[in-house]
């Protein structure tokens, strides 16, 4: 007989929870403020599970579910784990627990599914805190595998290991966070969206465009302003407020003003009928209009003698390349690049502005983003330099249409859209690995399996090498000067060490004679 679980708050969060103990075999017992609301979400439950019986998605008996709707917290008496998914209010979560600390038997386990409440503060008032534990789940809670476990500064290390086993029972995979504001995908996904709206404040090309470059050349599932429509402005933004908030005001976390005017303007996304896309969703992005491919160029092979960069797309695109033999080591160029037959330059960004480069090279430049894989990459984002001439350009984009790629032709801006996006990712990434937030694999885990990334934010750097990250982000502060991209100490670190290359050794300084961990 599976222990008796008990759910409070029957919303979104909680019925999904309570599907996903009750598939998993337990009694579930579900409670709600609401009168009627814990009935109505058992009904719900057994609807979906059926449909998705029908379906052939689940093997299960909806009839044998065992779920029971109770009016009352003292309904939960019996149970041996109550998870709680009520509104996100500290002091209404925290009077709901010392309810439930009387209520409940002295072993039984209490679990919060709080987004970015602090499982300490929520335990702060109970007699015994040792026994709260925060375990987050993500939206939807049958399909998604993510479960973060977070125990406070007072949890009892077994609480949070029969939290894990719990939530590893359900077919979840769990990952391990300390309890600082966002935990883990909360705060390291925070750049997914901020460098979107940075780049839509500039007014880098339309929102359109870059969630196509972030689909097509990053290989994230979702574009983040369709996803930020599809969660909800007010949401996200809030999210992003209050771990900035935590955070002390970090300009890293600050929240953009075109996301406020939507708030304000309760453009909220798909369930009030508009976001930053009308009701009827996103218009067609706009990539540059078909070009003719040069015949031939010069490709001048990188600092360290390997192919360019751009390797991978002249072999797509099935143009001839001359070896050429320029060294721009000097000009602050690591990677190798490709001169068109213009004269003009078309380098992979290492974070400098193609103005800025072109002014170094006395020539034309065009800059194209990073992409995540460029055997599978099926859009790119280019940049000209000021002044570029139009035939330049329109070389650099018949090439790698002929590549097969959506070019999306965007404002000069330094590192783009992808590398941008990720450097401050992996920047993110390597804080919460250096304050030991998580491990490095349960950071990755947690961004594949909670937003559904294509890969870790560390391992991504890794795949690029950190010192490119590095020197992404320095140009990125270097041009900004705002502190929003100042590098985690970590990285630098790693890069003076030459740590990170191999897939096995942790980007973390191996503990010699510094403080042991606690
Ligand atoms: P929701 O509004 O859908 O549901 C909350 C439910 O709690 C409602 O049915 C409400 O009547 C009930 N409730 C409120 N106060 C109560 C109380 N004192 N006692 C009993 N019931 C009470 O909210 P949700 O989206 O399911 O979120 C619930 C929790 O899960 C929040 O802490 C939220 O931060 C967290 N969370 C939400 C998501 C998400 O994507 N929605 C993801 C992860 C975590």
């Amino acid at each position: 007989m599976k222990s008796v679980v008990g759910v409070v708050g029957a919303g979104t969060m909680g019925a999904g929870i309570a599907q996903v103990a009750a598939v998993a075999g337990h009694p579930v017992l579900i409670a709600d403020a609401v009168p009627g609301a814990a009935a109505r979400a058992v009904g719900a439950i057994r609807d979906k599970v059926e449909a998705q019986v029908a379906r052939g998605r689940l093997s299960a008996d909806p009839g044998a579910l065992r779920l029971t709707a109770v009016e009352s917290v003292a309904g939960l008496a019996g149970c041996a784990v109550v998870i709680e998914a009520v509104v996100e209010d500290l002091a209404v979560k925290r009077s709901l627990f010392a309810e439930l600390e009387a209520a409940v038997a002295a072993g039984a386990l209490l679990a919060s599914n709080t987004s970015s409440l602090s499982p300490t503060a929520l335990g702060a008032g109970l007699a015994h805190p040792e026994r709260l534990v925060g375990l987050h789940f993500f939206n939807p809670v049958p399909a998604m595998r993510l479960v973060e476990v977070i125990p406070g500064l007072a949890t009892a290390p077994a609480v949070a290991d029969a939290a894990a086993d719990l939530a590893t029972a359900w077919g979840k995979t769990v990952v391990r966070s300390t309890a600082t504001p966002g935990f883990i995908v909360n705060r390291i996904a925070r750049p997914y969206y901020a460098e979107a709206w940075r780049l839509h404040e500039e007014h880098a090309c339309v929102p359109q465009n870059i969630d196509a470059v972030l689909t097509g050349a990053g290989g994230f599932r979702m574009g983040p302003f369709a996803l930020m429509d599809l969660i909800g402005h007010d949401v996200n933004e809030a999210v992003t407020r209050s771990v900035w908030a935590a955070f002390g005001y970090d300009p890293r976390f600050a929240p953009a003003l075109a996301q406020r005017a939507l708030v304000e303007a309760g453009w909220l996304g798909r369930k009030s009928g508009r976001g930053i896309y009308p009701g009827d969703g996103a218009p067609a992005p706009v990539p540059a209009p078909a070009a003719a491919a040069p015949e031939a160029v010069v490709e001048h092979l990188a600092g360290s003698g390997g192919a360019s960069p751009l390797r991978a797309f002249l072999d797509r695109a099935g143009v001839a390349a001359v070896c050429g033999d320029r060294d721009d080591s000097e000009a602050g160029l690591a990677d190798g690049l490709v001169e068109l037959p213009s004269g003009a330059l078309l380098v992979q960004t290492e974070g400098v502005t193609a103005t800025s480069l072109s002014a170094a090279f006395e020539r034309p430049v065009i800059v194209i983003d990073r992409v995540l894989d460029p055997a599978a990459a099926t859009a790119v984002a280019i940049a000209a330099s000021d002044g570029c001439p139009p035939g330049a350009l329109a070389e650099a984009v018949g090439l790698l249409q002929a590549a097969r790629l959506e070019v999306y032709v965007i404002e000069d801006t330094p590192a783009l859209i992808v590398a941008r996006t990720v450097a401050m990712l992996a920047n993110l990434a390597a804080d919460a690995l250096a304050c030991r937030v998580a491990s490095e694999p349960d950071i990755d885990t947690a961004m594949r399996l909670g937003v559904n990334y294509p890969l870790g934010p560390l391992a991504w750097a890794r795949q690029w090498g950190i010192g490119t990250v590095l020197r992404l982000l320095d140009s990125l502060e270097n041009w900004y000067r705002d502190g929003h991209y100042r590098a985690s100490p970590l990285l630098r670190r790693a890069a003076l060490a030459q740590r990170g290359p191999s897939g096995g050794e942790s980007l973390l300084p191996r503990q010699g004679t510094a403080t042991p961990e606690r």
